[in-house]
């Protein structure tokens, strides 16, 4: 009718006009984002650098999917409509028809047409069974969803939503993060509210249209093709305002191949994410638990702010001479010991030392030598090698004992990652 018409196209020009509106407020200049997404998606093709899908996949496979068991009463609506319902059948034709035109498709995008074909599977029901069938045919197709509706709601790639809240409860004023997953898997400061630094690996498109777009990799693209290779730049601090991640996020399937990378790092948490997954394929996210490595803190309650809460290093223990690292967090554990090693500046060492007088020493016992990241021994001295920097081969900063290849650190001959900036303040 002509009332009808006047109010669409009242309604339109309202819409428009304060979708026009906002945007060139909030952007600064005049923009129409209706306009920009077509230059950018369609007429510069950028959308189609997010994965492609034929032309029919809406019809096979987006739609299905997102009807579910609706899916039935909606075909079979289709041998006979009603007058009233091509209005609705013809918005989701024609919907669907434009999103099939171009290359990039997402299930989302069908979403705002699930109301509408609700309706037309709700009408042909009604139609064809009566309202006596009603209840049981609530029950059915609940039954049928129920099932879908606990999985999806529960299960189904809930390890990234997971993890936030878990990282929300563990990270502290100096932690930082790093999300080594594939771009965007996580939601990020909107689930964490605090001032921290996190980074992730980015899928930013191209800078502009380049000639061979397949050949384009992203940052994520490239960190995937070997990890090992790009690992030590996200682990510096570099991504992260200069703070060295105290928390890394990732798949499972990338933490098989970082392990010696990340020995620094223990696995505090795993969350299940897709029981059905492709453990190789990280594009799908197809990856079924989320690790979540995280540091030793350092127990706040000891006085030696260098332990943990079961008395192991918390921070890198360093030369004190030169500043190399010595012993990685977590690798000595808090010992005292009464034997005595000889001074700094003696270069001969003699089995005399130590016998002198009774004196207690804070030691690091380190029970293996491939623990430590750089270190010198001396020539066995009876059951004793002698421990120095193996950079500036000071020393002796500590002994091993020949036997069992046990190693002590000397609180007082070594110092700490961080120390520095307390002493100064
Ligand atoms: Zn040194």
């Amino acid at each position: 009718s002509r009332n009808g018409v006047a109010s669409i196209i009242l309604c339109s020009t309202l819409v428009v006009v304060i979708h026009v509106e906002l945007d060139t407020l909030f952007h600064g200049s005049f923009l129409i984002s209706a306009l920009e997404f077509f230059k950018v998606n369609i007429l510069r093709g950028l959308g189609s650098f997010y994965g492609t899908h034929p032309w029919f996949w809406y019809f096979l496979v987006g739609l299905p999917t997102l009807l579910g068991p609706h899916l039935v009463p909606f075909l079979m609506s289709l041998g006979s409509i009603p007058r009233s319902i091509w209005p609705l059948l013809a918005t989701i034709l024609f919907s669907v028809v434009c999103l099939s035109v171009l290359p990039h498709k997402e299930f989302r995008f069908l979403a705002p047409l699930i109301p509408a074909s609700n309706i037309i599977s709700g009408q042909y029901l009604s139609r064809k069974w009566g309202p006596s069938w009603f209840p049981l045919l609530s029950v059915v197709l609940m039954l049928v969803n129920l099932p879908v509706v606990f999985y999806l709601g529960t299960i189904h790639q809930s390890g990234p939503l997971v993890v936030m809240s878990s990282l929300q409860q563990r990270i502290q004023d100096r932690s930082s993060v790093v999300f080594l997953m594939p771009c965007h898997s996580t939601p990020f400061y909107s689930h964490l509210h605090r001032s921290i630094p996190m980074a992730f690996l980015t899928c930013e498109p191209p800078p502009s249209m380049l000639a061979n777009m397949s050949a384009y990799m992203d940052e994520a693209d490239e960190f995937f093709e070997d990890p090992p290779a790009h690992i030590e730049s996200w682990l510096s601090g570099s991504k992260t305002s200069q703070i060295p991640p105290t928390h890394v996020v990732m798949f499972d399937s990338l933490h098989d191949r970082l392990r010696s990378n990340l020995k620094d790092f223990e696995v505090v948490e795993e969350f299940m994410n897709n029981p059905f997954a492709d453990p190789e394929d990280r594009k799908s996210r197809s990856v079924h638990t989320t690790s979540m490595a995280d540091p030793p803190s350092c127990n706040s309650s000891s006085e030696a702010s260098v332990l943990t809460a079961d008395g192991k290093n918390c921070v890198t223990v360093k030369c004190k001479h030169c500043g190399s690292k010595i012993l990685p967090p977590n690798f000595g554990t808090w010992v005292v010991l009464t034997e005595r090693i000889p001074e700094p500046e003696q270069k001969t060492v003699t089995t005399e030392v130590g016998e002198t007088e009774s004196e207690e020493f804070g030691v690091w016992k380190v029970e293996n030598i491939f623990h430590f990241d750089n270190m010198g021994f001396s020539n066995a001295v009876g059951n004793r090698k002698y421990l120095a920097c193996a950079d500036c081969e000071m020393g002796p900063v500590g002994f091993m004992d020949t036997g069992d290849q046990t190693c002590f650190v000397y609180h007082q001959r070594i110092t700490y990652e961080g120390a520095e900036q307390q002493q100064g303040g």
